[in-house]
């Protein structure tokens, strides 16, 4: 009989109570035991809700005090010597502390999940004996069990993930891992099959990327060890986030059901499900509601879809299930009473989705009339949304079609442009600069709360963001910056800024969603054509520049970070969204530009974090992403200088990118990892100004001229004076006033003690 069933609930709770007791604990406003206490709570109230609805297997085991590969690590006691744990069950303090580090030791590494805007802890592997400290997942079922009379389906890192997402090992390792994993692996789904568990969900989304066909055996190899001697239990191999890789040889797993994703597969999972059909004795996890967007599911087109895999799968073995864990959408529409209820109705989140699938489930299984309602409900306020003129501008449509996304060169090459703007600014060797905010103090965030709430005027507000830009155009002149910035007070958040100036955004007031830890994301939300309506950041730069002689940058977010941190709307292609914010931004450039500023940062910190899973896709997405960048700044003047910044380093593969971006100058994130990106550009010769960035901003340490210098030293050995510039590796507005200011005199330092080797001097 058709099955409906989720791959994962978010933790965090409808109001966030998930993060509000984890930051008690942290800062020893509740014991430990009133944090487990909340946490259960948080969790059965989350089971119990898919209990309610009907799902026939609800996850367990998906909840987590922080992350779930963390908790797998743990679980494994793949615990880095630092921590200095010595066996046996992992406390809340060992666990917490290679989250968040402690006074001995620094946190572990934290990365992107695939490409979502999740993050995991790193598990590092230094050789160590793994053990199995608890067997998590029966935990989390007895306790479903006991408390609520769940039969549940126990959720688990598979061991092919896990390797492939764990780092601290070389090739040769491999096999000696997976023959440590192997036997803890078999004895959690031994024991689990001793208490009577029917279906354990192995989450191995390391499949849907380019995996090699060797990689592929070694994945057949470990579940054909894995699945000896676990009787009657059933395992669900579940895929997600794009199409599996080797198709065939994924449904012939040794396994009892596939989970793949029919949302976000390019429909390479349904046509090669069409072409090679599925096993017979298999359950198939038909991922057919988006786990990762929130819009509500055309319910018919759905059906549809539903009854196309259905020629391939008998009934009796379907499961029903969103594309992924729904830990990457809100958790209730229900919160939301402020928004326009036509856009509303079209979302789905987190709860919502789990009635969707069961309408569906009903639909399949006893025909749509019983789920009537549901439909109807669905056509009803989708059609209602895509009614909204906002949805479809006839003026953003003729604007974005064509030629003009073909009007992206610049109108000289680089080498051109560059003899032109050093005439025209006459900076000195080795330029100094910053990425573009300072410190949001409180008093900053108070005042802009208060303006917010309307305790204080337009006017008054103005006045406050225009004195601290006021204060650090002198501080920054004081300290002998050469291009300085006018520092941000005035933006809360990078995207946020400029989705509430720009047309087609909507704010939510609790759509919160796990980032990485206790941190909660409230993205802004796509949902119709994206139009610039007026200036935006025209004002404080003008502003900025009155004040000084020197050049200010004006500070814009680029096109690709604001689409990938937001909800997309899906009826228009993410490359066609791009393109239209891409022409807004246009606008703006060319509005600060007619006011007189003539550097302009456009940052893309996020434009990394888009790439498809598959490399074979990697092309298409940089080309339409890049090239949306040059849109938004090709129609300046040749003496109009663009800068970038992004914030991570990892520059192999991705230079070629970086350079087609065809900025004059990238700013990037270096400090972390000098070593690798000296190397890239021994292999790739960059030829625009770049700078290094020679501290890193995450940390509250002022770092001493000499580390500064180690990092201008080692820049300057493969890249050119001439095309070196300097700064911090990113934003300074989480770092306190005094520490960004003594950070700041130690690098104007190192700059000098630098241009005095080079035998130049700081004069113009
Ligand atoms: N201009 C932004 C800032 O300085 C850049 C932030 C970022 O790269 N994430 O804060
Ligand atoms: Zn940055």
């Amino acid at each position: 009989m058709v099955k409906s069933s989720i791959l994962g609930y978010p933790v965090i709770g409808e109001n966030r109570e998930w993060k509000r007791a984890l930051e008690a604990f942290w800062s020893e406003k509740i014991s430990e035991e009133e944090l487990l206490q909340t946490t259960k709570q948080i969790r059965l109230d989350n089971l119990k809700k898919q209990q309610v609805a009907g799902v026939e297997q609800i996850p367990v085991g998906d909840f987590t005090l922080y992350d779930r590969v963390l908790d797998t690590s743990a679980m494994f006691g793949i615990i880095p010597s630092r921590y200095q744990w010595k066996g046996g069950k992992v406390s809340t303090a060992h666990y917490f502390s290679m989250a968040r580090g402690n006074e001995n030791a620094v946190a572990s590494e934290m990365t992107k999940w695939f490409n979502t805007n999740y993050h995991y802890i790193v598990p590092e592997y230094e050789g160590q004996r793994f053990q199995l400290t608890e067997n998590k997942p029966l935990t989390a079922y007895r306790e479903a069990k006991k408390e609520l009379g769940i039969e549940g389906k126990p959720v688990l890192l598979g061991p092919y993930t896990l390797l492939k997402l764990s780092k601290g090992y070389e090739d040769k390792d491999v096999p000696a891992i997976i023959l440590q994993l192997i036997p803890l692996y078999q004895q959690i789904l031994h024991e689990l099959q001793e208490e009577g568990v029917q279906w354990v969900q192995i989450d191995e989304p390391i499949l849907c990327t380019s995996i090699t066909a060797d990689e592929m055996k070694a994945v057949t190899e470990i579940y054909s060890q894995l699945t000896k001697n676990i009787g009657s239990l059933n395992i669900l191999l579940q895929t997600y986030f794009d199409s599996v890789e080797h198709y065939e040889a994924t449904v012939a797993l040794p396994v009892a059901g596939i989970g793949l994703d029919f949302v976000h597969d390019n429909e390479q999972n349904l046509q090669n499900l069409k072409t090679h059909g599925f096993p017979r004795d298999k359950a198939l996890g038909a991922g057919i509601v988006d786990g990762r967007n929130i819009w509500r599911s055309d319910l018919d087109a759905k059906l549809l879809l539903l009854e196309t895999i259905q020629q391939h799968v008998k009934a009796e073995k379907l499961w029903i299930q969103p594309s992924s864990s729904l830990l990457h959408v809100p958790v209730t529409i229900r919160s939301e009473q402020k928004l326009d209820s036509v856009i509303t109705n079209a979302f789905a989140f987190a709860d919502e989705k789990i009635k969707e699938i069961s309408a569906l489930r009903t639909a399949v299984l006893e025909g749509k009339d019983y789920a009537a309602a549901d439909f109807a409900d669905s056509e009803k306020a989708l059609a209602s949304f895509n009614e909204l003129p906002a949805r479809k501008r006839q003026d953003v449509r003729d604007a974005s079609s064509g030629s003009v996304l073909s009007d992206s060169k610049r109108n000289l090459p680089f080498a051109e442009r560059k003899v032109k703007q050093q005439e025209k600014f006459q900076l000195p060797l080795l330029p100094t600069t910053t990425i573009g905010s300072f410190p949001q103090t409180p008093e900053v965030r108070k005042t802009r709360s208060e303006w917010r709430k309307g305790d204080i005027t337009d006017q008054q507000y103005k006045d406050f963001v225009n004195a601290e830009i006021s204060e650090w155009i002198t501080i920054q002149e004081d300290l002998g910056l050469d291009v300085l910035v006018h520092g941000e007070f005035e933006r809360t958040d990078m995207v946020e800024y400029f989705g509430e100036k720009l047309d087609g955004f909507v704010f939510t007031e609790k759509a919160w969603v796990q980032s990485y830890g206790s941190r909660c994301v409230k993205p802004p939300i796509i949902f119709g054509d994206v139009a610039f309506t007026k200036p935006m950041t025209v004002e404080e730069s003008v502003y900025a520049k009155s004040l000084t002689d020197h050049e200010v940058k004006g500070m814009l977010t680029g096109p690709v970070t604001i689409l990938n941190w937001s909800f997309v709307r899906d009826d228009l292609s993410r490359e066609e969204v791009t393109n239209q914010i891409a022409l807004a931004l246009r606008k703006e450039i060319e509005s600060l530009e007619a006011a007189g500023i003539h550097m302009i940062q456009v940052d893309e910190p996020a434009l990394r974090e888009g790439l498809p899973l598959k490399k074979s896709e990697w092309d298409h997405y940089l080309n339409w992403a890049v090239n949306a960048f040059r849109v938004a700044t090709a129609s300046v003047e040749d003496t109009t200088q663009i800068h970038t910044h992004m914030c991570y380093c990892d520059f192999n593969h991705f230079i070629d990118a970086i350079s087609a971006l065809d900025a004059d100058v990238i700013s990037i994130e270096t400090s972390r990892s000098h070593g690798d990106l000296v190397e890239s550009f021994n292999e790739y010769h960059y030829d625009k100004g770049i700078g290094l960035g020679v501290y890193d901003i995450h940390s509250p340490r002022v770092p001493a001229v000499e580390e500064m210098t180690e990092i201008i030293t080692k820049g300057l050995e493969v890249l050119d004076p001439s095309q070196f510039w300097i700064n911090p590796d990113c934003g300074l507005k989480t770092r306190k006033r005094e520490e960004t200011i003594a950070a700041l005199e130690h690098m104007v330092k190192a700059t000098e003690q630098a241009r005095q080797r080079l035998g130049v001097t700081a004069g113009k």
